[in-house]
């Protein structure tokens, strides 16, 4: 999928189908460069072709209708709502279900995709992808950068899976400059001393 949103930050996509949520959740955030994909019809349907096309290539599994109309756009939205919230706290916004069709395929294949199409067929691929990511323990690398306020979804590739941030200097250095200089006015309150390299 060439110029995602997660892409445009700098930012790896996650392997296989769990893309499709962290590639959801990294659209319309502070630190896109782009307008919102999924702020109007046009827009937010030329993103979910994308996204499926992308998802098709990458399981060899057909791509599903991604046709939206007017009234799907506010659900997408709504859908990156739930799934950030899933994400970040790991509650779900709301209840919501999803339908799939699954069956042995040849040569020892397993065919999956969603029974619907638009809004619907995101939320199933989004769900069963992320049960094949629990599987393959590839989810709990699916994080969402420490920094509130900035919301990045990264795929965290390091050796012990210790990533905070979604890029260390932009998010990481920040944080700790705002937590550092807390530290000293709460010290010169108190009259407590500076220890060097207290961190
Ligand atoms: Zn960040």
């Amino acid at each position: 999928m060439s110029g995602t949103t997660t892409t445009s930050y700098g930012l790896a996509l996650a392997p296989g189908g769990l893309f499709l949520a962290q590639e959801l959740a990294n659209t319309g955030l502070p630190l896109a460069r782009e307008p919102d994909p999924l702020q109007d019809l046009e827009a937010a349907g030329a993103w979910l072709q994308g996204a499926f096309t992308e998802w098709s290539h990458r399981t060899g599994q057909p791509a599903p209708d991604a046709s939206l109309t007017a009234r799907d756009v506010p659900k997408l939205r709504v859908l990156r709502v739930l799934v950030r919230e899933w994400l970040t706290t790991g509650e779900p916004a709301s209840p919501s279900t999803s339908t799939l069709h699954v069956s042995l395929g040849p040569g020892r294949g397993v065919s999956y995709g969603p029974t619907s199409s638009g809004v619907a067929a995101l939320l199933s691929l989004i769900a069963v992808e992320a049960l094949l990511a629990r599987r393959s323990q590839t989810l709990e690398r699916l994080k969402v950068c420490a920094n509130r306020g900035c919301g990045a979804v990264f795929y965290d590739e390091s050796r012990n899976a210790s990533r905070r941030w979604h890029d260390v200097k932009v998010c990481g250095n920040a944080v700790n400059l705002r937590a550092s200089r807390a530290r000293r006015a709460a010290q010169a309150s108190t009259g407590e001393h500076t220890v060097p390299g207290d961190r």
